[in-house]
């Protein structure tokens, strides 16, 4: 089967590889329809995030199950799922302290970053992280499970309220899905800084955001501007902590290397949280039923789809160009999907 391939930052190829095989009763085989290109691939593919060579990449998936094992009851091949790509043992010591999104194993076992992930037609996984998706909601929908249980864990987190003056610096589909969390949670204002064109006219045209919520292009902080500062960039917490109001939270989700300067006495003196979340923690199955209910209207953020053959070309609109081995601002998407049909 054909399947992307990381090899070094900036060497990804499209290449031959082995079909999966059912070898213990618990696994299932997913044929994949639908894999959502993440900010993690991106960051594979530019050596900030490091994945193992020869892996195959991609992690938001849903498909269709063609093969199970014998102790599988909980789905029957030819059912639509969903798959929660992020393995836990339950057994480590962080699984048993209830942190299953730092299983100690993570390492070994990280779908699409230390073992083979779903940017190609089939993949292995156990009946435990298969989720059913409804007839009605497109493979593209339910693959946007695994960036939204990320989001639900981080919203967990920061115990939001309504009252909180809220921005979001980067309108990306992290940020996107941040806006549908927080409106969940009952936040019905706030500003999403997005420094790119396109996507502020993507945003605009398909009326993603509802009264009471706008699109910026630049974050110029003023004091005590917000309670609460989402940055999925990974590289505006200095120019949150000029905006943050006193008692106020930044949530950290974007995994970029820089360096920050902070100064700790501020954060003391002024009743700061910093709050940093990785993947899911028990909000997976949440994201599944948000997603099936489809009342969320993801799909006005879903607008690029590709091939697996155009693979580059995707990741290319994406602000990540391969050919000239540098990231950029620009950027003609929301979230783009690989399709296989
Ligand atoms: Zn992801
Ligand atoms: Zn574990």
């Amino acid at each position: 089967m054909k399947a992307i391939v990381y090899n070094n930052p900036w060497d990804i190829r499209i290449e031959e590889k082995e079909e999966p095989a059912i070898i213990l009763p618990d696994e299932v085989i997913v044929e994949i329809r639908a894999t959502g290109i993440c900010g993690t691939d991106l960051s594979i593919i530019s050596g900030e995030y490091l994945a193992r060579p020869q892996v195959i990449i991609g992690h938001e998936s849903a498909g269709v199950i063609v093969e199970k094992g014998k102790g599988v009851d909980n789905c029957n091949v030819g059912d639509r799922v969903i798959i929660d790509p992020t393995f836990y043992c339950g057994y480590c010591d962080n699984c048993r302290k209830g942190l299953r999104n730092h299983c100690l194993l993570k390492s070994t076992t990280e779908a699409g970053v230390s073992i083979d992930g779903t940017f190609t037609r089939y993949f292995k996984t156990t009946q435990r992280f298969i989720y059913g998706l409804h007839d009605n909601i497109p493979f593209e929908q339910g693959a946007m499970s695994e960036p939204l249980s990320c989001v639900l864990t981080a919203v967990k987190k920061l115990a939001v309220n309504p009252f909180m003056r809220t921005a979001i610096l980067g309108g990306g589909p992290i940020g996107l899905l941040f806006y549908m969390a927080l409106k969940q949670h009952g936040i019905q204002e706030g500003v999403i800084y997005e420094t790119s064109k396109n996507r502020i006219k993507l945003i605009e045209q398909n009326n993603v955001l509802s009264k009471g919520w706008q699109v910026a292009p630049e974050f110029i902080p003023q004091k005590n501007q917000y309670d609460l500062i989402i940055d999925t960039t990974g590289s505006l917490l200095e120019k949150s902590m000029l905006a943050i109001a006193d008692g106020g939270k930044i949530s950290l989700m974007g995994l970029r290397n820089n360096q920050q300067t902070i100064n700790p006495r501020e954060i003391a003196d002024r009743s700061i949280s910093i709050i940093g979340s990785i993947d899911s923690q028990d909000t997976f199955k949440h994201a599944v039923d948000l997603i099936n209910s489809g009342r969320l209207e993801l799909e006005k953020i879903i607008t690029n789809g590709y091939s697996l053959n155009d693979f580059t070309t995707a990741v290319k609109d994406l602000g990540c160009d391969v050919g000239s081995k540098q990231r950029n601002n620009n950027i003609s998407s929301l979230k783009s999907f690989i399709s296989i049909t």
